[in-house]
């Protein structure tokens, strides 16, 4: 019984995340010049690839587990196409350095959320019972392209212009306050707590921004070298703060 309870708590609190990744999707939806449609004979069905991302995915790797460098037991599950570990590290490097930037990070919970990630990858919505938006709007049958399954365990929906389009960096936000705080606050900005706010759905944009701005081909380029990555960073994130003044 208590592992059913258990298993019931996990999906009511964390299936939950809707509205910025709903509104990624329809920004980039609406910039998408050319979606190619595929038939993947060995499956027989149908799936959508974008052409921008040819030599991006090259082929379907079924439920591989991927060690993701530098970071202590952090791994990535392929269930479609290929997602680069490397670009997956840099850009879980980026949401912690703008993380400690904007929270901070002095007990090393974060650190240790970040070292300890299973992040499961899959290329079509998934549809769940019920999830909040960001306002903390209660939606049922709430298509979803990413859900916190547990303090641990992300499932993060391919984005279709690399990872700042996916809703990777808004499911560790959803991890890591489960970590802090013992939530993952599923209503978002909504609901009686205030352990999400605005700062944390900023945040999310702010860092999205950056990653799609950089590319899925530079995150993954070991020749594009993490001191230009922390130079773009930070005239990228530090410069915008200064506009906003
Ligand atoms: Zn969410």
């Amino acid at each position: 019984m208590l592992g059913r309870r258990y298993y019931y708590n996990i999906l009511s609190l964390s299936a939950l995340c809707f509205a910025t990744t709903l509104l990624t999707f329809n920004v980039f939806t609406a910039w998408h010049q050319k979606v190619v449609l595929h038939e993947q004979q060995q499956k027989k069905e149908l799936f959508y690839n974008v052409s921008l991302q040819d030599d991006w995915c090259i082929q379907a790797r079924i439920l591989t587990h991927i060690k993701i460098p530098e970071l202590k037991n952090t791994y990535q599950l392929l269930d479609e196409c290929e997602i680069s570990e490397y670009a997956v590290y840099r850009s879980i490097y980026i949401f912690y350095e703008n993380w400690k930037h904007h929270f901070g990070d002095s007990t090393g919970k974060v650190r240790e959320t970040i070292d300890n990630v299973l992040i499961q990858w899959g290329d079509k919505r998934r549809t769940v019972a019920g999830a909040y938006d960001i306002n903390g709007k209660f939606i049922q049958q709430a298509s979803v392209t990413g859900l916190a399954l547990s303090p641990s365990h992300v499932w993060v929906k391919r984005g279709e212009k690399g990872i700042g389009t996916s809703s990777l960096i808004h499911e560790l936000v959803h991890i890591t306050l489960w970590n802090l705080y013992g939530s993952a606050d599923p209503t978002h900005e909504g609901g009686e707590d205030n352990i999400w706010t605005d700062k944390h759905t900023q945040f999310i944009k702010e860092t999205n921004n950056l990653l799609f701005l950089i590319g899925d081909n530079n995150l993954a380029d070991p020749n594009y070298s993490m001191d230009i990555l922390r130079a773009v960073m930070e005239s990228t994130l530090r410069n915008g703060k200064e506009r906003e003044k």
